[in-house]
């Protein structure tokens, strides 16, 4: 019986995925215990004693759309910050044309637009092709 109900459950969850009523995992009640005070939060609810769930819930996206957008920079970065003379040679980025190992010409950054209005800033390694001369970001 019990066993039965919870099937059921799980299964009327993924069907609207969006509004997902799971209850969060206690990591993520770990986590939001601590970002609360760190992003202000436990402050400005101090100083907004009658605040609405609408100016609650915009003073948290405005905090949260910022650390998305960090979040996801950070991650992206985690696997580009080695140097290409780091990778084996098979790994290291190509030319899309001709297939000749891209050479290092430095860094450049770029900013890019993500959900909730934040840009996250990418730093890559740019590369120019020995044999077109064509230079840009591998992909990936
Ligand atoms: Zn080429």
């Amino acid at each position: 019986m019990v066993e039965y109900r919870k099937k059921d459950e799980e299964r009327s969850e993924s069907m609207k995925a969006k509004k997902t009523k799971r209850e969060r995992s206690p990591q993520m009640q770990q986590v939001s215990a601590g970002l609360r005070d760190v992003l202000g939060m436990t402050q400005w609810r101090k100083e907004h004693p009658k605040a609405t769930w609408v100016e609650i819930e915009a003073a948290v996206d405005e905090r949260i759309n910022q650390l998305r957008a960090q979040l996801i920079q950070d991650v992206v970065q985690m696997g580009e910050s080695e140097e290409w003379s780091e990778i084996p040679q098979e790994e290291r980025p190509r030319c899309v044309t001709c297939g000749k190992l891209l050479w290092a010409r430095g860094e450049q950054t770029r900013w890019v637009p993500t959900n909730g209005g934040e840009a996250v800033k990418l730093t890559r390694t740019y590369g120019t092709c020995p044999t077109c001369g064509v230079g840009f970001f591998p992909p990936g």
